[in-house]
């Protein structure tokens, strides 16, 4: 199983996460204060094989994946 967090307070929306991610694990979703953040499709704890290209290409640095596996 792999956790992906995003840190909400420094998502910007950018969408450098879900354009990167060759499986397309990420999405933008709205917040109730009208912002974009990325989150994870659900399948993505499955599948993810922690590449960590949506974690080095952030440039907010909001991304931290744990692999539980490990
Ligand atoms: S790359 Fe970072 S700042 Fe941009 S949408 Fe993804 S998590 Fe948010
Ligand atoms: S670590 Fe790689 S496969 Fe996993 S969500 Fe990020 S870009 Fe996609």
């Amino acid at each position: 199983m792999v956790k992906h967090i995003v840190a909400v307070d420094k998502c910007r929306g950018c969408g450098k996460c879900v354009d990167i991610c060759s499986l397309e694990l990420w999405e933008l979703v709205d917040t109730d204060d009208g912002k974009k953040i990325a989150e994870v499709i659900e399948e993505a704890a499955e599948i993810c094989h922690t590449c960590m290209a949506c974690r080095d290409t952030c440039p907010e640095e909001a991304i931290t994946i744990i692999n539980e596996d490990e």
